[in-house]
């Protein structure tokens, strides 16, 4: 059995926004069992949280919204939550977007670590995969399939020599998150980049907070990873998969993939009650009705 987990205390940090280009000041304050992950504009007093039916915009990064208000470029936080297995915090922000950083996840690491975890006396549900699921775009793809662990297997491919092929496969634990997947950072090609900043988006983008990669190369010093690209999409993955609202248990399988891809793939499953279960251990096998107990919202 596993329990759900806070945080042990109040950690923050402030950064700027990737499309805003303004400075952000970001809270993770424990919360209490059966919360979830909810994100709290404290400029304008809403709550939103981190679920399905918050989804708003799916263009550049992940937006949630309720009652109006929004928060933007959630994915890369939520990644590195469910990646280190916090299923209850309270995420401030006093702006409409969460703070870049270095453009990867391994600044929320830090801090996630920095907070430290505690076991809530509730326990942890998994959403276990029972069939595939599959929705396919053309030569875009994403599927969940059943396994015994929470695996990512992920290929990219675009027309630039850089990048024409890269594929990465991991069994996501905590560990293999915090070293393989979190630090691998955002990219961009520098042709798209005046087309963003014409359409007011990317307005906070360097090379401090994405690689971006030129004609010939990648403009930034040096890549974290040779295969950092790909790495990115599996990071990127797992934070939209967060807004199941509960760790997933079966291997996803992503070819040219992205946010809204991702989202399609999820509310796909939800739709498909059959598709899976919810357990309270990741290996037993399924007893009771698939899919019977399903809730978005974690029940307490
Ligand atoms: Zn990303």
């Amino acid at each position: 059995m596993a329990y759900r987990r806070t945080l042990r205390r109040d950690v923050g940090c402030t950064g700027i926004g990737l499309h805003s280009g303004k400075a952000v000041r970001l809270a993770l304050k424990p919360a209490p069992a059966g919360h979830g992950i909810r994100f709290r504009r404290v400029d304008v007093g809403v709550e939103i949280p981190a679920s399905l039916e918050s989804l708003a915009r799916l263009d550049h990064a992940t937006t949630l919204s309720k009652d109006g208000v929004s928060i933007e470029t959630v994915e890369h936080l939520l990644s590195a939550l469910v990646g280190l297995g916090v299923d209850d915090v309270l995420v401030e922000v006093d702006g409409a977007e969460v703070p870049i950083l270095d453009g990867s996840a391994a600044p929320f690491v830090i801090l996630i670590h920095e907070a430290g975890l505690r076991p809530q006396r509730l326990q942890r549900q998994y959403l276990k995969i029972l069939r595939p699921i599959e929705v396919v775009r053309g030569a875009k793809s994403a599927r969940l399939a059943p396994a015994d662990h929470l695996e990512v297997s992920y290929t990219i491919g675009f027309d630039h020599p850089l990048l024409r092929h890269q594929h990465a496969a991991y069994r996501v634990t905590a560990e293999t998150y915090a070293d393989q997947i979190a630090p691998a950072r955002t990219f961009g090609f520098l042709r798209e980049v005046e087309t963003l900043r014409r359409n007011g988006l990317a307005l906070g983008g360097s090379l401090e907070n994405a690689v971006v990669i030129g004609e010939s190369g990648v403009l930034n010093n040096k890549l974290r990873f040779e295969d950092e690209f790909v790495r990115h999409k599996i990071l990127d993955a797992l934070g939209d998969l967060a807004l199941l609202g509960y760790p997933v248990i079966g291997r996803l399988e992503a070819v040219k993939a992205g946010h809204a891809l991702h989202a399609a793939l999820a509310q796909k499953l939800v739709a498909t009650p059959e598709a899976f279960a919810l357990v309270a251990h990741p290996q037993l096998p399924v007893l009771e009705l698939p899919g019977a107990a399903l809730t978005l919202e974690p029940s307490v």
